[in-house]
């Protein structure tokens, strides 16, 4: 193996404290806490997780965190409601819907209804657009995380060719956004993409966003080449019955031709949850309009 390992997981510790030493000067200034409110609906077992996490993480912080659960068989006109009632409520800074919803909901309808000055995971679409046209708004926060990993590990992105593997809303739309912001030159393949190791090969910067286990093989990329997976696959693991978390990418092999790589897990899906903490300390200060340095 010749690639440096981004670190992820410390790179998201330093964030977090980062991030609570903000909160606490907010909290100085404002007289109040940040607040981030957290919607459930129903009982997925990932989805809990995910909040249960976000909840502790975001008392760690030194801000008030707000869980909202509803049962699965919640009505859209319920759930709007509530998103509503959280809108108008001052000690909230960040609303957070987690998806995916129970089928008998619009996700789309949902997310239209935040206050986009509060929609801190960057869904709404005057956020995406806001994204698009370089306008001030909320990025989507894991692939935010993943610019701030290559920016710590690269310096400056101006100019580089980068590969997007993935276009999908959450993930390999807005990376490929915020890499065009960065002044890279950037490639989005997907299923349809014809060659896609001949285009990856072309790339300084990889990210790969695609949900299929340890599909980019070393050989598909450039000596040196920087590489992010975001992917999270559960694969089955050489004891009998037991599981292990894999990426998008072949850590083998591409780590013996890549400059630097994330791993799976450690790497980019740490970043997420203290991105979103940054983005609510963020939306904490425009909204109570308490000047700060972002
Ligand atoms: P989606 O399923 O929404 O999108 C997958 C994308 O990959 C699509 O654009 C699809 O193309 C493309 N794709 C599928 N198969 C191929 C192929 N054979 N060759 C090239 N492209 C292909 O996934 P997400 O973007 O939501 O997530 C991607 C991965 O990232 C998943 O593993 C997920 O678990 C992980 N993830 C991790 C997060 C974290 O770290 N915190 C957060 C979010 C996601 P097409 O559009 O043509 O169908």
């Amino acid at each position: 193996m010749s690639a440096q390992i981004i670190d992820g997981k410390a790179f998201a510790a330093a964030l977090r404290e980062r991030v609570a030493g903000v909160a606490a000067s907010f909290e100085a200034a404002a007289g109040r806490k940040a607040g981030l409110a957290v919607v459930l609906v129903g009982e997925d077992p990932a989805s809990q997780v995910y909040v249960r996490n976000k909840h502790k993480q975001t008392i760690a912080c030194g801000m008030e965190s707000f869980e909202h659960k509803l049962p699965a068989e919640t009505s859209e006109a319920n759930l709007l409601a509530l998103v509503e009632q959280l809108n108008a409520d001052p000690a909230v800074d960040g609303i957070l819907v987690q998806l995916p919803l129970p089928s008998h909901m619009d996700e789309q309808k949902v997310i239209a209804t935040i206050n986009p000055d509060k929609d801190v995971d960057g869904f709404h679409v005057v956020n995406v657009g806001r994204l698009a046209t370089g306008a001030r708004g909320f990025v989507p926060c894991t692939p935010l995380g993943c610019v701030m990993l290559l920016k710590d590990k690269l310096g400056s992105l101006s100019g580089l060719d980068a590969v997007v593997i993935g276009r999908s809303n959450i993930v390999g739309k807005p990376m490929a956004q915020l890499l065009l912001a960065e002044s890279c030159t950037v490639t989005v393949a997907h299923s349809r993409t014809k060659d896609l190791p001949g285009v990856v090969r072309r790339a300084d910067i990889v990210v790969a966003a695609v949900g299929r286990p340890e599909m980019v093989k070393g050989d598909w990329l450039k000596p040196g080449a920087t590489v992010i997976d975001v992917g999270i696959n559960r694969v089955p693991a050489a004891e009998e019955g037991k599981t292990r978390l894999v990426g998008d990418v072949d850590f083998a092999s591409a780590s013996d031709v890549a400059g630097a790589i994330t791993p799976v897990p450690g790497g980019v899906g740490p970043m997420t949850i203290a991105v979103l903490l940054r983005n609510t300390i963020v939306a904490a200060h425009r909204n109570a309009g308490v000047a700060f340095d972002e």
